[in-house]
């Protein structure tokens, strides 16, 4: 019975007509339990009814045609009940609606069973037959397995069975979801781009001149390295951010220590300088994407990205084919958008981008965000042809894209759009001024840094300093763990970017989502594993390497501060402590007099992410400089919610009672032991969460630079003491959804309803 369940799922989820799929879903059920007639009806919200979509065994011609109400007759009675309904007499039941189109007359027993899909009632499959029966628990138990398993292959269809039928522009609006990657809302033009060459179409060939590939790649070498810095100067007038590293790491992935000398070394071995190099890529992506991590994963399709484009130019093609002829504003729609892209088309009217693959921390999500494009990721339901030229409503925020949207949806986007603009004018007015509240609560707005490969700027958004810089990301684009001498170099360029303001340097965080290539580690639950501090600690070798790195950096700027992550236990800080000591030691017997005069020994902090912590503060503070709360981890570890999990997405909330409550402990009780405290999670780069925080007392809040401006104008608009009297309504209440409803509507209540989407 298994491997019947299995085959039909599977045959269902690779059809790619709806109709037909259903069709053959049905006989292959009245079959699979030899019965007289099996049936699937689909839901429709709008019409409030399931449509009878495929049987077998009813009428032919009513498929497609009859319509039951959500509250009639039995296939109602399926769904609103939400459980199987098993009767012997159907023609007797007091739900029974005689429907004479159907032809069901002779057919007495009935098996209906809901297709729920996150809760949501997708269809009804039903079973019956002539002989007046109850069906058996196992013809039960197959029919609800069958129901769960067809629910996210019906999800699918579903979405894809929505846009064939999207092609008649009469149709509705149609709605897809995906991740947010960067927020903004923008009403356009899809436009899609397929590359014209890829690597995954090379066979491979061998080559008798090994000096003819060779001289081939170098200048294909420099056509790419050339046609990068191009890009980064392109959008150099525009970011000053550090998510342009990425064409500074392509740029050092070209290099004769990287990608470039493997491929050398392939053709010397004979192979053709295209095969050498479809070799080595294919090599790079399948180590990367065998890794269980979202972040290397993501750094697959930055390698993607750079071999297709070492290709184009060794093969001397052009390299995309757009629609987009007109050069007008136009949304970008692409199996896999990369950073490149988005360079290439920033100046032909590119608006925002829809990806079918990646992820939020997909560079080109990166990207986006510093460009303030709105970017949804991870569509992956969408026939990539079925959208080009067509409009849509991208949705940045909530991952949402309507396509063919109707005039009354386009006209509420438009409003909103309006309320954006006006918006970023007015939060562009005060990024230079300080933060501080109307009645005189001066905040430190300060940055998380380090997320793509480097460093983001202060400059042009008004932070002052950085409040969390994640070590890990350089640690992950190699094959190896960096050096003393690489890491000093690299923090060095930090910490100079940030002259005698602070630098909060993170110690390695791997673990959880985030492993090393070189370094796998496998685990049942990463999350509860060994993570942070935790496998530092383990390998005094690494931790006491990368701190001696950053000590020795901070020689002549002296604006570093250290961070242990992970901390759930007091001998973790005592043992970090005791080690960066023996690294300050150690380095100021190395030194020269000169040197040794600068040398000074960081404040070290930690991070308070690990619910246990709070309940031991007090035990803490007099071991550490400061604390800093991960409200991200905290959140999880609170609510017991991965927080890279789609399936419990909807649990993992910020704004749950008992983190705002665990805060707020924090605050007071950091405040008491007289500590220093910041926050460097998301909450803090969100109107409604900053607000919250401020008036709960923390007085340093670490967000990423596009966000700055933005909580410096709310900070700058609400009182402390307006904050203190939302805080203590929002404390008060039970479950986390009225605690939205109550910010939202203080947001609103305080002329910030352009936030309200924005925060929440
Ligand atoms: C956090 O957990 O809130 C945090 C800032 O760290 P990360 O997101 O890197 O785990
Ligand atoms: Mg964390």
């Amino acid at each position: 019975m298994l491997t019947t369940l299995r085959r039909i799922v599977l045959e269902f989820s690779q059809d790619a007509e709806l109709d037909s799929a259903l069709l053959r879903l049905v006989a292959q059920i009245k079959t699979a339990l030899n019965t007289d007639c099996c049936s699937v009806y689909l839901a429709d919200y709008q019409q409030q009814h399931f449509l009878l979509m495929a049987s077998d065994g009813l009428a032919a011609s009513a498929h497609g045609h009859t319509s039951i109400g959500f509250s009639e007759g039995l296939i109602g009675l399926v769904g609103q009940r939400e459980e199987p309904i098993n009767i012997a007499n159907a023609q007797h039941h007091p739900h029974f609606i005689h429907t004479p189109e159907v032809q069901e007359d002779e057919l007495n027993a009935f098996l209906g069973t809901p297709i729920i899909h996150h809760r949501k009632v997708l269809g009804i499959l039903s079973i019956q037959q002539k002989e007046s029966r109850n069906f058996t628990e196992n013809e039960e138990a197959f029919l609800v397995t069958l129901s769960a398993q067809l629910a996210t292959a019906l999800a699918n269809a579903e979405a894809r069975g929505i846009l064939l039928q999207g092609n008649d522009s009469s149709q509705s609006t149609r709605q897809l979801k995906g991740i947010s990657g960067s927020s903004g809302v923008i009403v356009g033009r899809m436009v899609t781009v397929q590359p014209t060459v890829s690597l995954a179409t090379v066979s491979l060939q061998k080559s008798s001149n090994t000096t003819e590939q060779l001289q081939h790649f170098t200048q294909a070498i420099e056509l790419t390295r050339a046609e990068f810095e191009q890009m980064r100067i392109k959008l150099n007038d525009i970011i000053n951010d550090s998510s342009l590293d990425i064409f500074e790491m392509y740029k050092q992935l070209l290099n004769n220590a990287n990608i470039g000398h493997e491929v050398e070394s392939k053709i010397r071995q004979g192979w053709s300088a295209v095969s050498s190099l479809k070799i080595v890529i294919d090599n790079y992506l399948l180590r990367f994407e065998a890794i269980d991590d979202h972040y290397l994963r993501e750094r697959a399709s930055d390698i993607r990205d750079l071999g297709n484009r070492l290709l184009i130019n060794l093969l001397q093609q052009d390299n995309k084919q757009t629609n987009n002829k007109s050069n007008e504003d136009f949304i970008l729609v692409a199996e896999e958008v990369t950073a490149s892209m988005l360079a290439e088309y920033q100046h032909q009217g590119l608006k925002s981008i829809i990806s079918m693959s990646g992820s939020n921390n997909s560079h080109a999500a990166i990207l986006a965000r510093a460009l303030g494009l709105p970017a949804i990721m991870g569509v992956d339901r969408i026939p990539l042809g079925q959208l080009d030229q067509k409009v849509a409503i991208v949705d940045g925020y909530s991952g949402e894209l309507f396509i063919a949207p109707n005039e009354a949806l386009v006209r509420e986007y438009q409003h909103l759009i309006a309320e954006e603009d006006a918006l970023t004018d007015k939060v562009k007015q005060v990024a230079n001024l300080p933060t501080i509240t109307p009645d005189g609560r001066p905040i430190e707005l300060v940055l998380n840094a380090g997320l793509s490969a480097g460093l983001e700027h202060s400059k042009s958004v008004g932070a002052v300093g950085v409040g969390l810089y994640r070590t890990e990301i350089p640690f992950m684009n190699r094959s190896c763990f960096p050096s003393e001498q690489e890491q000093t170099a690299l923090y060095q360029n930090v910490l100079a970017a940030f002259p005698k303001k602070t630098v909060t340097m993170r110690t390695l965080d791997v673990g959880g989502d985030k492993s090393l290539p070189y370094f796998p580690i496998v685990e049942d639950n990463p999350f509860l594993g060994w993570r942070g501090i935790r496998i530092t600690l383990d390998h005094p070798e690494i931790f006491l390497l990368q701190v001696r790195a950053m000590i020795r950096a901070n020689i002549g700027h002296n604006n570093l501060e250290i961070m242990l992550p992970m901390i759930s236990d007091i001998s973790e800080v005592n043992e970090a402590v005791r080690l960066i000591n023996q690294a300050y030691y150690e380095l100021s017997a190395e030194l020269c007099a000169e040197e040794q005069s600068k040398l000074a020994r960081p404040k070290i902090g930690m991070m308070i992410e690990v619910p246990s912590v709070i309940f031991q503060l007090s035990d803490f503070a007099g071991k550490v400089d400061f604390f800093s709360v991960g409200s991200n981890d905290l959140t999880q570890y609170l609510l017991a919610v991965d927080r890279n999990n789609v399936q419990v997405a909807d649990l993992y909330d910020s704004y749950h009672p008992a983190v705002l409550r665990a805060l707020n402990i924090i605050a007071k009780e950091s405040s008491k032991c007289l500590v220093p405290l910041s926050l460097c999670g998301e909450l803090a780069s969100e109107p409604a969460g900053a607000l919250l925080l401020v008036a709960m007392g923390y007085d340093k809040l670490s967000m990423n630079a596009y966000n700055i401006a933005r909580i410096k104008w709310v900070i700058r608009h609400v009182s402390l003491q307006k904050s203190k009297v939302i805080l203590a309504k929002a404390l008060s209440f039970t479950t986390a959804k009225k605690v939205h409803s109550y910010l939202n509507e203080q947001l609103e209540l305080l002329d910030l309803g352009s936030f309200v989407r924005a925060g929440m």
